[in-house]
Formats: C-alpha cells, structure tokens, sequence
C-alpha cells in the first residue's frame, strides 16, 4: 500500500508573532520511528532564546491588545484557531470558557456587614511556562495553550524535541489568525537547554508540566526555589479490574486490549495492569489473543493501522528491556514480546502480553510506556482493590462489571483521579484529568483547566465613615 509523502515545513521558533532563528543556531534532526530515517529539523532554543520569549510575553501582557482584552475578545482567537486545527474542540471549548469568565472576573462576596464591600477577582496569572511530551503532542500542548489564551495568560510553550512538528505548526496558524505578539511563543529544543531555563526564570510565573516523574521532581524542586507554582501530569501504571460478571466477553476484551494498546501503549493513563477475576481467566486471556491477531500494525500513514512505533530508538530499547526483565525475573510471555517479524525497519514491538506476574516484579510497579499488558488474577472484591492500589502511581482505573453497585464501591475505593465504567480511556475535554500520589498534582482540562491560571485576588473596601477605634485617636488622649 502507498504511503502518503508528508512534507515537513522547515521552521524557525515562534517568538513574538514571528519566526526566529534560535541565537545559537543550532538544530534538531527528526527521525521518523516508522522508517528510522531524518525527515526534517527542529530549531533548538537554550537560554538566551527562553529571555527573548519571556519579555516578549511580558511586552504582550502590559500592552492592551492583549493585557487588556475581555474574555469574549480572546474568544475570537481562540475560534479562529480552531477553525484551522486538528483540535479544534479544546480551542472552541476554552473559547466558551473565556467568555463566560468575563462575568465571573469580579464576584462579590457578602460578607452581611454594613461597614465592608468585598469582592474577589479572576485575573490572569501572568506569563506561564508550558512544557508537554510527545506522545499527543498537539493535543498534551493544546490541553495548557487553549485555557492559559483563555485566562489571558502570555504563555511559553516548550513541546518534546521528540515531536514538535505540529506545535510549531500552531504557531503558524497562531500567526495566520493575528494573535496579538507575544501572547504565544512556541520554544522547540531540548528539556535542559530549554525547559529548564524557563522554570527557573524569574519572570515566569507558572509552569504547567506534562510528562515523565523523574524530570517533574526536577521541575518542582527548580520551580521551588523561586516558590513558583507548579501543576505536574506524570506517569502511571493504571489498573483494569475484569469481574466474571460481565455480560460480553467480548467488550470487555476490547476495551482491555485498546485500554493497554491504543496509540502503542504510548498513553500516561494506559490500563497496563489487568487484574482479572480467577473464574474468568482463561477463557479472558485465549479471547484476547484471537482479538490481537486483528491489530494491523503498520507505518501509521498507512490506512487502518492500529498499531504504530515507538517513538525513538532510546524509547524502544527500554521497552524491550522492561520485557527482557520482566522474563529474567520469572514472568511468562503469553504473546508478542519482540519486533514483528513483517517490520524490518522502525521501532516497532509486538502487542505483548505478560502472566505469571508477582506484585514485587518491576513489569507490576513500574511505567512501561510501550505495548505491554501484565496480568494478575483475583479472587474476592477486597483482593482485587487491594491489588488495584497496590502502586506508587494514582492516575486512572478502569472497571468492568454489570453490578453497579460494587462498581460505586470501586469508585471510592480506587486511588486515583480518574475512574472508568465499563470502559476505558475515552476522554472528554469538558472533564477534570489529572492524578493523584506519584502521578501528580492539578488538573487539566474542563473549568478546572482554566483555573491553572488564574490568580485570585481579594479586595475589601471599609465603606464606614466611622473610624475604626482600634487605637486611641489623639484628640480624645
Ligand atoms: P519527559 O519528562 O522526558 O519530557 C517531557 C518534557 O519535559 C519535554 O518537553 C522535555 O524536553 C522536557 N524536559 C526534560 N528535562 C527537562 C528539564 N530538566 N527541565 C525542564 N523541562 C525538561 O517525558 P516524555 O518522555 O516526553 O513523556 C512521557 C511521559 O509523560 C510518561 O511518563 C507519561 O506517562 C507522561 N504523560 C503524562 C500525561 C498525564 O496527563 N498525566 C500525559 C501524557 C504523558
């Protein structure tokens, strides 16, 4: 099958409403994971680029076509980008946000005293530093652009150098749209040389972070030197709890497998831990190896593909080695495990499938961010909760059960921030996401994406004439 020639335009940073060289000049090579091959370059800021960009954002934040526009003017960006992106839906919902703040900017508080008017005001947390992975790349950078524009924020955003292509491709549209200079400045280049320079810039005011927990510990032990507030989207290793219950088998298996596999198990709240009941076992893992056979896995520009690569050699190698691993210390691989014989070329691995699994074995506890499912089996509800929390990590969990009322149970019982019926991943923007314990702290997405930045601010007013008498006043000494 042909696959689609996809031209990847040749960018500078996107500072101030325009395309800039980086000072140093350097640049990054891509390399597609489908063919391993250099397909184009990214520019590579470092810090003298990070200082460019956050007085831009600052000139952006005291002039009025940005400082100073209402909710309902930031909303006509935001449609108008929407109007040329891949995901519009986050842009058009922040846009109705946006809106809808400007009669919340300024709530009064009754305080039922006659000698005091107060209220409390919404403001824009100022310039915001926005650093994201490249598994979703536009999406994960679109989830902190659209409501930090919402809140009238200046924002810096520093995409994976492993996928940045899409993110500089917003800061043309961004461009195209006339989005006042400034408000958006997009940073392509490496997490130390970039990243890190803007979480610990004085003039940044917040950074909202998604990706791995070892670089979160180093942005939130930056960010508290200067006590700059951080939100952190990290890793997980999400359980998926299979009760004999279930009226179709075959459901069940297909969330299970699209819970684990979807986008290559490359997904922060992927279920990669099936925690399934004794009495369903077997005939649960034979379903789902006649349902892996159907997963195509080819170039990802290949139509029907539902299985792509890794996405880079480094990324690849711990994959196989987590399986490696997971072998040594005595785990059985039921399925997959190596590179598909049919790809010769690309970072590809198998749907694997891992049973024979203790809870001290380092497949149970730690982030793969690859194909791979381990399995346990389950007894009694207890055993299964049990089971379920028994991580460092509190992102999401799923289960599956027609008993609703031992689904509510699970609900309170589950130690993480998003919870699953009867399926798993579906992901709407209109809902908080975000974890809990090692998975981290804040929530993107839904009002409470627009709350991250905001700045609340109190004003009260002493409306008396009558002096307040605390103190003695001279005249009466
Ligand atoms: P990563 O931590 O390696 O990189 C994330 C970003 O941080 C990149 O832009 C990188 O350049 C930058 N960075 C690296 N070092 C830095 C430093 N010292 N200072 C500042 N910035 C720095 O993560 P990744 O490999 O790109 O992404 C995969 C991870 O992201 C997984 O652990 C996954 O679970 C997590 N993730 C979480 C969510 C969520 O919503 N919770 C969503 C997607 C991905």
């Amino acid at each position: 099958m042909a696959i689609p020639n996809v031209r990847i335009p040749s960018r500078q940073l996107y500072i101030d409403g325009e395309w800039r060289e980086p000072v140093k000049k350097n640049r990054i090579p891509i390399i597609s994971p489908a063919t391993e091959e250099i397909i184009g370059e990214i520019p590579a800021a470092t810090e003298e680029d990070v200082d460019i960009a956050v007085e831009a954002a600052r000139r952006a934040l005291a002039r009025d076509d940005w400082g100073s526009t209402t909710g309902a003017q930031r909303a006509k960006y935001l449609r108008a980008i929407a109007a040329k992106d891949d995901v519009a839906a986050s842009f058009e919902y922040y846009a109705d946000l946006a809106e809808a703040l400007d009669s919340k900017r300024k709530t009064p508080v009754d305080l039922h005293l006659d000698s005091f008017k107060t209220y409390v005001l919404r403001e824009p947390l100022g310039v915001v530093g926005l650093i994201t992975p490249w598994n979703y790349p536009l999406l994960m950078a679109t989830w902190k652009v659209a409501p930090a524009l919402a809140a009238g924020c200046a924002a810096i955003l520093k995409p994976s150098e492993l996928a940045s292509i899409t993110c500089l491709e917003l800061g043309e549209i961004c461009r195209e749209v006339g989005l006042p200079p400034g408000a958006l400045n997009i940073l392509t280049g490496l997490g130390p040389e970039a990243g890190a320079p803007l979480v610990s810039h004085p003039h940044v005011d917040k950074i909202a972070f998604t990706g791995s927990g070892a670089t979160g510990v180093k942005i939130m032990t930056a960010a508290a030197q200067l006590v700059k507030p951080v939100t952190l989207e990290l890793g997980g290793k999400s359980p998926i709890v299979v009760f004999d219950d279930i009226d179709n088998l075959d459901l069940a298996v297909e969330w299970t497998l699209f819970g684990c596999f979807a986008n290559a198990g490359q997904v922060c709240s992927a279920t990669s831990r099936l925690i399934l009941q004794e009495s369903i076992a077997s005939e649960f893992l034979e379903r789902l190896l006649l349902w892996i056979k159907n997963i195509k896995i080819s170039d990802p520009l290949e139509e029907d593909c539902k299985l792509g690569p890794i996405v880079s050699s480094g990324q690849y190698e711990k994959v196989l080695k987590f399986i490696s691993k997971a072998k040594d210390e005595g785990a059985t691989i039921l399925c997959g495990g190596e590179r598909p014989q049919h790809m010769k070329k690309g970072y590809y691995v198998q749907p694997t499938i891992i049973t024979d699994v203790n809870t001290s074995m380092e497949i149970w506890k730690e982030e793969v961010f690859g194909p791979v499912l381990c399995v346990k089996t389950f007894k009694t509800e207890e055993e299964a909760i049990e089971l379920a929390n028994d991580t460092k990590y509190g992102l999401a969990s799923a289960i599956m059960s027609k008993d609703v009322e031992r689904c509510e149970r699970f609900t309170k019982a589950f130690q993480t921030g998003i919870i699953w019926f009867n399926c798993s991943q579906p992901t709407f923007t209109q809902l908080p996401w975000g974890g809990r314990k090692r998975s981290g702290f804040g929530r993107d997405l839904g009002e409470w994406g627009l709350e991250n930045y905001l700045n609340i601010k109190q004003v009260t007013q002493y409306t008396s004439v009558e002096p307040w008498a605390f103190y003695k006043s001279p005249s009466k000494v």
